[in-house]
């Protein structure tokens, strides 16, 4: 019967394409790829270890056997970028004559020595007794030059739970240092030692250009990385598989791939992306994003933890920030019939349209939106070492991202092109 809606909504595939791309969704091709990405060989795939470089070779040759291309300019299938991680081995020195606290001192720097005086370009600024602390802090942390921050000891239990030791994407040449002080240091000299380590993470990324309209993107996205290794559970079970947070995404992405590549009619192109650093703070997507004109973007399917049953049962999935393009509508218009239902997010209060690895994309514009299943109230297996395979209805995973490969026709094609983030 599903077969059978789905050759009445594509009456333009030929049969003989339909059964090649059918053959893709079928539970046993899922989960060979799903058992992959989420066994324990891949060590739950931590940032910065051998393991995830693993998941990311796996990644490419599913992309390379979809036909997928490298996007221009790029290394490969593999997208790289670093991060600059910090860590205060000591910060001492005099103000207006007396040793001042380390702790009264917190710094963000890139470089491994850095002394400033009343004399050095330092730009001397306040955040004074009733300023807004959050505001002037972020203020002075993302402006050009180099700041010295005196902080009113009004502030001193948010001062506290300041920490320098940083892990940051872009390596800013500048120095902000914030001091904690019921006076206005008039001569100084303070001197801060730090441990700079520059490390580096990949994207994975593929193209299926598009036939007619090629400089218009579709982007399908999911995370590869996961927590690694941890704690033991009270099964003594250290290794966060993360089967659906997000091989689950990830096995859809590359399955998507396939089914587009069979399909060899996307008029835009059709980008394929795995994100890296997710679990530190989205740094993949945030990354990946920086070097796209977000204009250039007809819509992203970001697809997130979609292995287990939602709150509606099978057949069923919700789109986060629904509400704010209308892009959730064009999807469920190309499901009609088919018994797919995709719901707005019902966890509102998570803030989930500004969490996941569309938001950066969100933020400019992009009718970007990432799909789930995950009950996020309640789902018993999210961020511990249970998140296996054998938690997951694989037969329902199959269908989701069939019916996202479906809902997602006529804005591949060009027929439709869903409205902008305000
Ligand atoms: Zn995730």
């Amino acid at each position: 019967m599903k077969k059978f809606t789905f050759l009445l909504l594509l009456p333009f595939v030929h049969s003989a394409i339909a059964q090649d791309t059918s053959s893709l969704f079928r539970v046993e091709e899922i989960s060979r790829i799903e058992k992959a990405l989420a066994s324990d060989d891949m060590k739950g795939r931590g940032a910065y270890t051998p393991e995830i470089d693993k998941a990311a070779d796996f990644i490419i040759g599913e992309f390379k056997a979809a036909g997928l291309k490298p996007f221009p300019d790029m290394d490969g299938f593999r997208q790289t970028f670093s991060q600059v991680g910090t860590r205060l081995i000591s910060a001492h020195g005099m103000i207006d004559g007396e040793p001042f606290d380390e702790h009264s001192i917190v710094s963000f720097t890139n470089y491994p020595d850095v002394t400033l005086t009343q004399d050095s370009h330092f730009n001397k600024v306040y955040i004074k007794n009733g300023d807004n602390f959050r505001q002037k802090y972020n203020q002075y942390r993302q402006a050009e030059g180099n700041f010295l921050v005196v902080v009113d000891t009004s502030f001193s239990n948010i001062f506290k739970r300041l920490t320098q030791n940083t892990t940051q994407q872009y390596k800013p040449g500048s120095s902000t240092v914030f001091i904690l002080s019921d006076s206005d240091p008039k001569e100084y000299t303070i001197n801060i030692k730090k441990e700079i380590r520059e490390k580096s993470l990949c994207n994975i990324v593929g193209v299926l250009p598009g036939r007619s309209a090629g400089s218009q993107f579709v982007i399908f996205s999911a995370h590869y990385d996961h927590l690694g290794i941890g704690k033991p559970d009270s099964r003594g079970d250290s290794i966060y598989n993360g089967a659906n947070d997000d091989a689950s995404g990830v096995t859809a992405v590359i399955t998507l791939a396939k089914y587009f590549a069979t399909l060899n009619n996307n008029e835009r192109s059709l980008i394929f992306v795995a994100f890296s650093g997710e679990e530190l703070g989205i740094l993949g997507s945030t990354y990946f994003s920086s070097r796209f004109d977000p204009a250039t973007v007809s819509a992203m399917f970001n697809i997130e933890m979609i292995g287990t049953e939602s709150k509606w049962g099978k057949n069923s999935a919700y789109i986060t920030g629904f509400e704010k393009t209308d892009m959730g509508q064009i999807l469920q218009k190309n499901l009609a019939g088919s018994g797919f239902q995709f719901y707005p997010d019902p966890y509102p209060d998570q803030n989930l349209f500004f969490r996941s690895d569309n938001a950066s994309l969100a933020k400019m514009g992009v009718p970007a939106h990432t799909i789930s299943t995950s009950k996020m109230d309640s789902e018993k297996y999210y961020h511990t070492a249970g998140d296996e395979v054998e938690t997951l209805d694989l037969p329902n995973m199959t269908e989701i991202i069939r019916s996202i490969g479906l809902s997602a026709g006529t804005i591949v094609s060009g027929k439709d092109t869903p409205s902008r983030v305000k």
